[in-house]
């Protein structure tokens, strides 16, 4: 449930028109619900009531200062994957006890900005990962608590860039090697082994590859406890779906997957942690953008928006759905017909429907992209020379841009001529 419905024919964000933040801030732009934000993350958070745990925002999905304040608030942790997100984390107020930092290439730096800066936990991916980790944490005279990523060689049945927890994916060490890697860790003085830790894929839509992973976890903590490692937290990553095509999809809900988490977690007694992004972000934003010209082709016909796959890339990356609704609603019974829905850039892939199904529609008519608050704006570039696009919060009445929209002469200014030319 989101809080972005039609009222009295016009698109509202909460208690604000979406035209009216048109209006103000010009087209493209993304637009989040505080209200939905909040109740994505509660939702997670009443699912594990009754175990020790820590929802942990992964922040990747859409990582604005004003989203992580309003989650930090609600009690949420962070997960980050790299250094900058470590400092936005921390930028908007998150504590280091409640951050912990994913990913299979932390470097150096970004290793001992977390170790000085204060952090929950390192979730290793590697062996070579954990030797720097041990050097790097001696030599600022620290201990370093980790977790170790284990790859339970689940197919978590999601499109394969968002897979990540078979064995050929880049992720986490094999499970099987996982008593010699803890070994390892534990004769390492600059670590602690805390826990264990698990992220099988994105988007999944099914809970059975979490319980068939999950199972596998518990079999392990067992395992390494009895070897004598304190297993007492079980990261157990991110993940659950959302259902981007309205009509036919019924993605399990949070409530579910926390019952999953306690049948076979639960009787480990271990601080759990997951690591949601999309299922908090994702449905919490739209984006808008206006038609440029209706075109009419050679047996079809396109809508031409000046949003574009630099502003939202997931229909060009993964073949994305999105629903597309008029800003506008459109009146009861009115005939749809077949249109492709593409932006501006100069190649095909920016298309972001084939032969979609819309109302009619004209130049300067405003559409919303459902779904678009996970993995859009964190994911926009200036391709095109399209400066990006600014990013609004709305909260009950009230609405703030939360990321402005640049100048042109910034986005050129970035850019330096050597002096011989
Ligand atoms: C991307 C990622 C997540 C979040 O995945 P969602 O599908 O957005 O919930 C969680 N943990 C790790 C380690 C990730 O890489």
């Amino acid at each position: 449930m989101d809080h972005f419905l039609y009222r009295d024919g016009a698109l509202f964000a909460e208690d604000v028109a979406v035209a009216d933040i048109a209006a103000a801030v010009g087209t493209p732009f993304y637009v989040y619900s505080t209200a939905t934000l909040l109740r994505h993350f509660r939702l997670f958070d009443e699912a594990l009531e009754g175990m020790d745990h820590l929802v942990c925002y992964a922040m990747k999905a859409n990582s604005n200062q004003a989203v992580l304040r309003t989650l930090a608030q609600a009690g949420a942790g962070m997960d980050v994957v790299s250094g900058g997100e470590y400092r936005r984390a921390r930028a908007a107020g998150v504590p280091g006890e409640r951050i912990v930092f994913s990913g299979v290439g932390k470097t150096r730096e970004e290793i001992r900005t977390a170790l000085e800066g204060g952090i929950r936990q390192f979730n290793v991916e590697s062996e070579p990962e954990m030797a720097v980790l041990d050097a790097t944490a001696r030599a600022l005279g620290k201990v370093a608590p980790v977790t170790i990523r284990v790859n339970p060689d689940v197919d978590a049945k999601t499109h394969a860039k968002i897979a990540t927890g078979k064995s050929e994916n880049k992720f986490g060490i094999p499970i099987a090697r996982a008593r010699e890697v803890y070994r390892m860790a534990a004769a390492m003085p600059g670590l602690e082994v805390v826990g264990i830790d698990v992220h099988i894929g994105s988007q999944l839509t099914d809970l059975e590859p979490y319980a068939v992973a999950y199972r596998k976890v518990a079999e392990l903590t067992g395992v390494l406890r009895a070897d004598g490692h304190e297993i007492r937290r079980l990261d157990l990553g991110g993940g659950l779906g959302i259902p981007y095509e309205r009509s036919n999809a019924d993605p399990p809900l949070p409530s579910d997957y926390g019952a999953m988490v306690k049948r076979t977690l639960g009787h480990l007694d271990c601080e759990i942690e997951i690591e949601p992004g999309r299922l908090i972000a994702g449905n919490a934003g739209l984006m808008v953008s206006e038609v440029i010209y209706v075109k009419s082709g050679e047996g079809r016909d396109f809508l031409i928006l000046d949003g574009a796959m630099n502003d939202l890339i997931r229909p060009a990356m993964y073949d994305a759905w999105h629903d597309i609704i008029p800003v506008a609603e459109p009146a009861a019974g009115v005939e749809r017909a077949p249109i492709d829905v593409v932006g501006p850039v100069c190649e095909s892939g920016d298309t972001f429907a084939r032969q979609r199904m819309m109302p009619p529609l004209a130049a300067g008519d405003l559409v919303a992209f459902r779904s678009a608050g996970a993995y859009g704006a964190v994911m926009a570039s200036e391709y095109n020379s399209r400066p990006l696009i600014p990013e609004v919060l709305v909260h009950g009445d009230q609405f703030a841009v939360i990321r402005r929209r640049p100048s042109f002469d910034e986005m050129i200014n970035r850019d330096t001529i050597p002096e011989w030319l």
